[in-house]
């Protein structure tokens, strides 16, 4: 017995050395013959997941240079700090595309407040993109609520003199929050504009979020073709005072609500968008665009929108050159000016593009958060959707299912064509309203594994785009 014992091991010993050294030659023999695609995509995930850089990257992002409104001297610091990065990666070439980009600014920190029931309640308040001030001292005045575009026009001149409250919330029955937040913007973007028509002195909007929180949203509005005597200001109020105002309406409807902004909208100033490119091996013409947007709003640090997109793109030619993945085509990294309040960045690239005859065959945009990766939303013809998602088997194992069709990005879809595959990475968007355009955008809000799974999770599907779209034989999988 003893003797057997003693043998069954020492057997097992030899047996397992010699699996080691079969294993290690067949691993070798395969990285020669074939590396696969599952194989060079764990790699990608690997490498991200212990050498990822962009977490310090956006850490150096978000807490040295911060907000960074177009115009803003933060921009032109992101400016500096992108291409300096571009550089350090060792891209092939780097440079900046000059372009005029809107210059607002939010001026003293806004103020409103009003009484009911002798209490006094201060609202938290911020004015919106391309508002114009209050007068001096303020504007008050007495408030009508609707809950869309529809029901303001209604009132007509009954808004005349009036602040007009829009205080249509999320569907918080819509998974895709993304979803939600455009069956509200309008309120925001017009709501303005509508009112300014009739003589209305102001404008509120409730934030723009699925959270009940002290936060107010700011983002862009338009006054549209209204001539300029009938801009009147315009703000958004947290999700919460909205309610708290809503119920103290019913109650007294003829309170009246004060509030005071001396945001303005200065000349244009220049500015940049960031380029760099790892060139293409076999047909360098082709150029396949990986980017987000480089600017912010001005009220937190720009972490989630969009500083997770700027540093995920770079990661995804940090993971190329890192794991010697040599593209066939020209992946080029693009860090947009502007996208917040004038996507000016985006038009000045299509337009050079255009203008230099170049051949973009795709791109891949990073600007919804930096959260748990779900998949890409595809924006292409209809042979190249269907092979994008014939790839959903090597990319599930990662998260990866969602591969619906669906928009892109707001700063590559000036490049759209029928040959121009364009893709949106789409991460899960459950949280991405509680910070949105609001001071809570901040690092500690970013997850270090979610942003890097998100790094791979691009570069992985740009290294299938990359070898599969537009070759002589594309690879159903
Ligand atoms: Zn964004």
């Amino acid at each position: 017995m003893k003797k057997i014992i003693f043998l069954i091991p020492f057997s097992l010993l030899i047996f397992s050395c010699n699996k080691n050294i079969e294993k290690k030659e067949n691993s070798n023999l395969l990285s020669i013959a074939e590396k696969t695609d599952s194989t060079n995509i764990k790699t990608i995930f690997n490498s991200a997941l212990t050498e990822g850089k962009s977490y310090e990257w956006l850490r150096d992002l978000t807490k040295n240079v911060g907000g960074r409104l177009s115009g803003s001297p933060e921009a032109q610091k992101a400016v500096e700090w992108g291409e300096k990065l571009m550089k350090e990666v060792g891209l092939d070439s780097v440079w900046l595309q000059p372009v005029m980009v809107p210059h607002w600014v939010r001026g003293e920190k806004e103020v409103a407040t009003y009484t009911t029931n002798g209490n006094q309640k201060n609202v938290p308040i911020c004015a919106l993109g391309f508002s114009v001030a209050t007068p001096n001292s303020g504007v008050l005045a007495k408030v009508i609520e609707v809950k869309s575009l529809e029901e303001a026009k209604a009132l007509g001149n009954k808004m005349e003199g009036k602040i007009v409250f829009f205080n249509r919330p999320f569907d918080d029955t819509l998974i895709n929050t993304f979803r939600a937040y455009g069956g509200c913007v309008d309120q925001r973007v017009r709501g303005a504009a509508i009112c300014g028509e009739f003589g209305a002195k102001g404008v509120i909007v409730r934030s723009m979020t699925n959270s009940i929180d002290d936060y107010p949203h700011t983002g862009t509005m338009s006054y549209g073709d209204l001539p300029i005597e009938k801009h009147i200001p315009t703000a958004a109020i947290s999700s919460k005072a909205a309610n708290i105002l809503s119920d103290d309406l019913k109650v007294n409807p003829n309170l009246k609500f004060y509030f005071k902004q001396s945001c303005k909208t200065l000349p244009d100033a220049p500015s940049f968008n960031v380029v760099g490119e790892i060139k293409g091996e076999k047909t360098p013409e082709n150029i396949f665009v990986v980017g987000g947007h480089l600017d912010s709003w001005d009220l937190g640090e720009g972490a989630h929108d969009d500083g997770t997109g700027i540093v995920q793109s770079l990661e995804v030619a940090y993971l190329f050159k890192k794991n010697n993945i040599k593209p066939k085509n020209t992946i080029r990294i693009v860090f947009f000016m502007n996208e917040e309040n004038g996507t000016r960045g985006a038009k000045k690239y299509a337009e050079l593009a255009t203008l230099n005859k170049e051949n973009h065959i795709g791109g891949l945009e990073s600007d919804a958060g930096g959260h748990t990766p779900r998949g890409f939303s595809i924006d292409a013809n209809s042979v190249n959707t269907e092979l994008l998602q014939s790839w959903k088997k090597l990319l599930s194992p990662y998260g990866l299912h969602d591969l619906d069709k669906g928009g892109s990005g707001a700063d590559i879809s000036p490049l759209k064509g029928e040959n121009v595959t364009l893709v949106g990475y789409r991460p899960d968007s459950q949280r991405y309203f509680d910070y949105h355009h609001t001071s809570r955008d901040t690092f500690d809000k970013v997850n270090k594994r979610e942003l890097v799974l998100g790094s791979a999770s691009m570069a992985s599907i740009v290294y299938l785009m990359d070898k599969y779209l537009y070759s002589d034989s594309p690879v159903k999988l």
